[in-house]
C-alpha cells in the first residue's frame, strides 16, 4: 500500500542512515494502512558462499508494524552498520494484502528466484496474474508466496533469461514486463544485474519522484525518451534528442555530481527531504542509471509532450 525507496549517487551515507531514511518514509505512509512491511538493501561485498556475485541483495520482511521491521534490521550480521555507502539503492513497502495472507512470506519485496537476482515492490493489484503464473510455472519457474506480486519478479527474470541481446537495459526489461500486466500497480525494481541501477514505474496507482542536489536544477522539465524497441520509423527525431538543453536538466547529476533521489506513493514521505518532484504519470518508466534520471513511455500517444514537469511542492 505504500512504497518509498531512496537512492543516493556520490553522496556518502552509512547504512544506518540508509535504513533510517528508507523506515522514516515507511512511518510517513503508515496512515494509509497497512499489514506488513519490508525493505530490500545490498548487503556487504563477497557475502555470498559461491564468491562470485558480489551484487548481493538483502531482503528483510515482516509480518506487523514498522517498528517490528525496524528492530529486524539492525540484526543482520551481513550488513555492517557503519559501512559508508557513497552511491546506494535502497527500497521499502507497506503491504495491504489482497492476494494472499497477511504473513511476512506474502510482504514485498518478491522476489526472481533464491539469489534475489531482481526484486520487486507493488502496490495495487495485478488481475491477470492467473494467466501469467500458470506460464511462467509451465516454463519451470517456482513460486513461494500466495501474492499476485510475484509474477512481476519472475517475469522480469523469465525476459532476462529468455534475451536475445545481451546489452538490453533494465528499463526496456522493465517495459518489456508491463508491456503483459494488467490491473493497476506502481512498481520499483531492484537488480544485482544492475547494480546502483533503480527502475519506476506505475498504471493507475501513484507514484513520484523527489530529487535532491547541491547542484542547481537548471530547467523545468526532462525530456521522455524511447526506448529503440519502441520507435517507429520517424518517431526518434522528435523527442529528446534535439532537446539537449532539457536533456541535461535533472541529468545535471553529470559523472560525479552528488543527488539523491526519493520515490514515493505520495508527497508526505519526500517532502522533508526536498520540494522538487517529478508525477509519474500512467506507463512512464523512470530509470536511475550511473546517478542520472531518464523518463521513458510504454506507448507514446497521439500529440503527447514527451516532458514530464519538474514540480516545486508548498511547504505546508
Ligand atoms: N496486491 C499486492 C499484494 O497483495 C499488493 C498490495 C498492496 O498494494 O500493498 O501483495
Amino acid at each position: 500500500c505504500g512504497i518509498f525507496a531512496y537512492l543516493n549517487y556520490c553522496v556518502s551515507r552509512t547504512r544506518k542512515e540508509i535504513f533510517e531514511t528508507l523506515v522514516k518514509g515507511l512511518q510517513r505512509l503508515e496512515y494509509r494502512g497497512y499489514d506488513s512491511a519490508g525493505i530490500a538493501v545490498d548487503g556487504d561485498k563477497n557475502t555470498t558462499t559461491d564468491g562470485i556475485n558480489n551484487n548481493i541483495i538483502v531482503l528483510i520482511k515482516k509480518n506487523g508494524k514498522v517498528k517490528a521491521l525496524d528492530e529486524e534490521l539492525y540484526k543482520k550480521d551481513c550488513m555492517d552498520l557503519e559501512v559508508e555507502l557513497d552511491t546506494h539503492f535502497g527500497m521499502a513497502h507497506t503491504r495491504w494484502a489482497t492476494h494472499g495472507e497477511p504473513s511476512a512470506l506474502n510482504s514485498h519485496p518478491h522476489r526472481s528466484d533464491k539469489n534475489n537476482e531482481f526484486v520487486v515492490i507493488h502496490n495495487g493489484i495485478i488481475t491477470n496474474y492467473k494467466e501469467l503464473k500458470k506460464y511462467l510455472n509451465s516454463k519451470g519457474y517456482e513460486f513461494e508466496s500466495e501474492t499476485d506480486t510475484e509474477v512481476i519478479p519472475k517475469l522480469i527474470k523469465y525476459v532476462y533469461d529468455n534475451r536475445e541481446r545481451e546489452d538490453l537495459s533494465f528499463s526496456t526489461l522493465v517495459e518489456r514486463v508491463i508491456q503483459q500486466l494488467e490491473g493497476a500497480f506502481a512498481l520499483m525494481f531492484k537488480s544485482s544485474h544492475f547494480p546502483r541501477e533503480a527502475v519506476a514505474t506505475r498504471r493507475g496507482s501513484p507514484l513520484l519522484i523527489g530529487v535532491r542536489s547541491k547542484y542547481e536544477l537548471s530547467a523545468e522539465h526532462i525530456p521522455i525518451q524511447y526506448n529503440t524497441a519502441m520507435f517507429k520509423e520517424g518517431v526518434q527525431e522528435k523527442n529528446s534528442h534535439n532537446r539537449p538543453d532539457i536533456a541535461n536538466a535533472v541529468n545535471s547529476a553529470e559523472d560525479g555530481k552528488a543527488v539523491e533521489y526519493y520515490f514515493a506513493s505520495d508527497a508526505s514521505a519526500i517532502i522533508e527531504h526536498t520540494n522538487k518532484v517529478i508525477y509519474l504519470e500512467d506507463d512512464d518508466i523512470a530509470a536511475v542509471v550511473g546517478g542520472k534520471l531518464s523518463l521513458h513511455r510504454l506507448n507514446r500517444l497521439a500529440g503527447e509532450v514527451p516532458v514530464r514537469a519538474i514540480q516545486t511542492l508548498q511547504m505546508e
